[in-house]
């Protein structure tokens, strides 16, 4: 069943989601192998049952890792894999010992699981909610748990018994904590995978996808909530509308292409330069929007005065080379970029619509007075 359900996940295209499918199809092979231990083909059903489990659960944390964005391969899995499988070959047949097995075998699945449980706390993109992250470490931590205790009860001689599908009341818990946690993991990671879908969608639906500033919609959105928060808590609010100057002289003589770059430059220094909690729109064009929460007016004209001087270094030509590299042959020698904006802070009684008229009339003052500017309502 988790197999079918993360099957249909593949079309999604998600990192790590062909590795989890790969993990189930392992650890499905190693499941049936380790029920036919009756049938008396050792190297079957407990050296490639126990070692392709292994291969499968660090298949798992591989498909962790690479959702999560990091290097896919975990060199240290890999070799915890070879020394499980040594050592089931040398407990089976060199010097028999069915605890030692057990506890080998338990130790590795543990710290693997409690990787996986600490890597979905660890690496869960910031905004997104917890919930899928939070199950994926309850699963993993269940299983690191379980298979802790298995490794150190029978490890320890706690419990004897010479064979591994005894019918007593431990092996019973511990079957129900392993049919308890494959499943509960591969739920998790289809959370995830869902999550990571959502998180594709929205942004594709709030922001602009050449300047990566909130789409107009969303800006309005959200502006509207913070200036609402705003007035609750009784802390003031600034709203500035920026037009870059003479843009259009910029398409008309390097091209839509070098337009297209220079604005998406525009919105990489714009969004480094202000705070986390600023909300950065494109209302249209080449016009955008800037809210600036808990600030004095006067703050914020002097974060858009160095925002001014920051984009005068984006090239106006629009600069191809990879980020912070200087191209071989300059495109232009054009100073940077200039804009207008126009400022004013939140009045009571004030509307998102009421302040943005003022501050849009704000920046036509600008633009006549002669642009590169900023002017306050
Ligand atoms: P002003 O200083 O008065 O603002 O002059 P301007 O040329 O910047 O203003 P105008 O409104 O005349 O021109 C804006 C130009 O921006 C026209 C339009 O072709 C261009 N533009 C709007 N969106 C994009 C875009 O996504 N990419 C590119 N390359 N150009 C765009
Ligand atoms: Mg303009
Ligand atoms: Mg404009």
């Amino acid at each position: 069943m988790s197999l079918a359900i993360l099957g249909s996940l593949r079309p999604a295209r998600i990192p790590g989601v062909s590795r989890w499918i790969g993990a189930y199809v392992w650890a499905s092979v190693a499941l049936v192998l380790t029920g036919m231990q009756r049938m008396g083909m050792p190297v079957l059903t407990v050296l490639v049952s126990n070692t392709l489990l292994a291969i499968a659960v660090t298949r798992a944390l591989e498909g962790c890792r690479e959702f999560f964005g990091l290097q896919p391969r975990a060199p240290l899995a890999r070799i915890g894999c070879a020394v499980v499988a040594i050592g089931i070959a040398w407990w089976y047949w060199a010097e028999p010992n069915l605890a030692a097995r057990i506890a080998l075998v338990s130790a590795f699945h543990a710290a693997i699981y409690a990787a996986i449980g600490w890597m979905a706390i660890r690496y869960r993109p910031p905004g997104r909610p917890v919930y899928s992250y939070r199950f994926v470490t309850a699963s993993a931590w269940l299983g690191a748990f379980a298979h802790g205790l298995r490794g150190v009860t029978y490890g320890s001689g706690m419990i004897e018994q010479n064979t591994l599908l005894a019918v007593t009341p431990l092996n019973v818990v511990w079957l129900a904590l392993g049919i308890l946690v494959l499943p509960s993991l591969s739920i998790g990671m289809v959370l995830l995978a869902h999550d990571r879908m959502a998180e594709r969608l929205e942004r594709l639906a709030n922001r602009d996808e050449l300047t990566s500033a909130l789409t107009r919609r969303a800006f309005v959105a959200h502006a509207g909530e913070m200036i609402e928060a705003a007035r609750v808590k009784g802390t003031p609010v600034v709203l500035a509308i920026l037009d870059i100057d003479h843009f259009k002289a910029i398409n008309d003589h390097f091209g839509h292409a070098a337009g297209d770059r220079a604005l998406a430059h525009f919105g990489r220094v714009v969004a480094t330069g202000v705070r986390e909690s600023d909300l950065f729109g494109r209302l249209g064009g080449e016009e955008f929007a800037l809210l600036f929460p808990a600030i004095t007016r006067e703050a914020a004209v002097m974060r858009l005065d160095a925002l001014r001087v920051a984009a005068l270094a984006v090239r106006r030509g629009g600069d191809s080379a990879p980020h912070g590299q200087e191209p071989s042959t300059p495109q232009t020698p054009h100073a940077g970029l200039t804009f207008s904006a126009g400022v004013d802070v939140l009045n009571p009684g004030d509307t998102l619509a009421s302040l943005m008229a003022r501050a849009d009339a704000a920046l036509y003052e600008a633009k006549t007075r002669g642009r590169d500017r900023v002017v306050t309502a």
